[in-house]
């Protein structure tokens, strides 16, 4: 017999108030313990918990259940970051991967099976692309690295005193295009922030995308959180060739959309991700380019080191270039970071995460775009 019980790992608040009210005649505090258990002790089965009386927990048994992900491997970088790999059903896995740092925790997580969006110089499009994921796969990652930190216990500092180590930000820069999953992101990233969830602020919790301008707009009615994106070049010419979605949303529509995204929902500043590739897009001119598009705009550049994967033809700027291009960058007004390379030695950094992915596209969106342009693309149906 099919297992028609419901997943309550992911179901947004009021939808989880409404499941108790309905299917069991519960007021809607049960739900708000119920969240409680699940996130904060994550508690994946009804036995453990304790402040709820037993027919109560046997009538939640027989209608609903905690599906977590499973782990299909772990690995540890020497510096701290462990990469998870993750089972989604019985072919596919993703990668999350968590990134500790004296002052902070950051998880970085994954929205779909593989991406669609063919940036050049990723190794995730590489894998092409298989599905979404959902609301409870995506909350799934944090849940998992959660229960697994907190298994870890106490560190210990230089000091002698001890802290525990846990998720203290969660960014959408794994594998996938966020935006692109709309539909599952955005309920997800409110459990991130509900108090009763991962009780996170606004800003701790980040999205990253390529640019799909339209969706740009839409979160900015819907879900105030950080926006990050990829940039990767100061020009159409060249962002055509690195991001292929730039050739439907160019640059000067992108800026557009994210200053409006700043304006109604009163943030700070917007984070461009631009990744060093020896050769490409690492010239000065191209840093003066890139000064001119953003002096003045509530800006900041983060400069990526390339990092290499198996079958790219790229190379990472060395590192004096990168330094001279942050400096005119600076000199010019435009606030520029460089990122720190973490956990390349597991295939943990930013565009090694290939996971396992069966690719189901039949044509690249670099082609496709190639070809014609279209009134819609199937990757925007979020
Ligand atoms: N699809 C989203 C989320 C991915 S975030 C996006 O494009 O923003 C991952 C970040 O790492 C993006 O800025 C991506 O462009 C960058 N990246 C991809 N491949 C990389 C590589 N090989 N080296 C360094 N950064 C890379």
């Amino acid at each position: 017999m099919a297992d028609d019980r419901v997943n309550l790992l992911g179901l947004p608040r009021t939808e989880l108030e409404a499941f108790v009210a309905e299917r069991l005649g519960a007021k809607p505090f049960r739900a708000r313990q119920l969240m409680k258990w699940i996130y904060r002790r994550g508690a994946a089965d009804f036995g453990a918990m304790t402040d709820l009386a037993k027919d109560f927990r046997a009538q939640l048994e027989g209608v609903s259940k905690i599906v977590v992900p499973e782990i299909m491997s772990e690995q540890r970088s020497s510096d701290g970051t462990i990469k998870w790999l993750l089972r989604m059903d019985q072919v596919q896995g993703i990668e999350t991967v968590y990134i500790p740092e004296p002052d902070r925790g950051t998880l970085c997580i994954s929205s779909q099976v593989g991406c669609a969006m063919d940036c050049s110089f990723c190794s995730t499009a590489q894998q092409g692309f298989n599905r979404n994921l959902s609301v409870a796969e995506i909350v799934g990652q944090v849940w998992l690295a959660h229960r697994e930190l907190t298994a870890e216990g106490m560190e210990t500092r230089t000091d002698g005193s001890t802290y525990g180590r846990k998720i203290t930000n969660i960014v959408l820069m794994g594998m996938g295009e966020p935006l692109a999953n709309y539909r599952n992101v955005v309920p997800a990233m409110r459990i991130f922030m509900d108090d009763l969830g991962y009780d996170l602020s606004r800003r701790r919790v980040t999205l990253s995308t390529s640019g799909l301008v339209p969706q740009i707009y839409k979160l900015a009615e819907e879900c105030n959180v950080a926006l990050a994106v990829s940039l990767h070049a100061p020009n159409d010419e060249l962002r055509n060739e690195l991001v292929p979605i730039n050739r439907k949303h160019p640059i000067e529509e992108l800026l557009k959309a994210c200053w409006h995204y700043l304006n109604e929902q009163n943030g700070r500043s917007i984070t461009f991700e631009y990744v060093m590739l020896d050769g490409v897009n690492d010239k000065p001119e191209h840093a003066r380019q890139l000064a001119r598009l953003l002096r003045g705009r509530p800006a900041k550049l983060n400069l990526i080191p390339f990092n290499i994967f198996p079958g790219t033809r790229y190379k990472r700027s060395p590192a004096a270039v990168i330094v001279r291009f942050r400096d005119i960058l600076n000199e010019n007004g435009v606030i520029a970071t460089i990122r720190r390379t973490r956990g390349d030695d597991i295939d943990a950094a930013c565009g090694q995460l290939a996971g396992k992915v069966t690719d189901r596209t039949s044509v690249r969106l670099g082609t496709r775009l190639n070809v014609a342009a279209r009134p819609s693309s199937p990757v925007e149906a979020g």
